[in-house]
């Protein structure tokens, strides 16, 4: 497959494998993904303190759940999976621009990515201009 051709996100099958120079002008169909953070990840976002997060993480749960920021919180894994926006983008997603708004303090999860994911070194790429429609 070409790295011109449409990825479709929900389908690894359709992904293209990774190579340097992809990300550039992508439409960021990996932040479609839903993305698990860590109560490290909130910490660093800005979002709980160390405090809170050791206070207890059900109790973080609730509240983030409240301001939309988390759709869940998976009590096996200690993990927060973040709100998507339109149950797809990412919320830290920049609307119009697709760039990541948190880039520097972004999950571990998003630094490791396409080495993990649903299909390690392969990534949902397609050039913005062609995804135009659809955002
Ligand atoms: S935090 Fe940033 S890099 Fe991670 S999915 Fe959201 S927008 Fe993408």
């Amino acid at each position: 497959m070409k790295a011109s051709c449409q990825a479709d996100a929900q389908r690894p099958s359709t992904w293209i494998k990774y190579r340097k120079g992809l990300c550039e002008g992508c439409w960021a169909g990996c932040c479609t993904l839903p993305v698990e953070a860590s109560a490290a990840d909130l910490i660093r976002l800005g979002l709980v303190t160390e405090d809170e997060a050791a206070e207890s993480l059900k109790k973080v749960a609730r509240r983030l759940e409240r301001e939309g920021i988390i759709q869940a919180f998976q009590w096996k894994t200690q993990l927060f999976v973040l709100e998507q926006r339109n149950g797809r983008d990412c919320i830290f997603l920049g609307e119009k621009d697709r760039l990541c708004t948190v880039y520097e303090r972004r999950p571990e999860v998003c630094r490791r990515f396409p080495r993990i994911g649903p299909r390690p070194n392969w990534c949902p790429a397609s050039p913005k201009r062609s995804r135009r429609a659809s955002f």
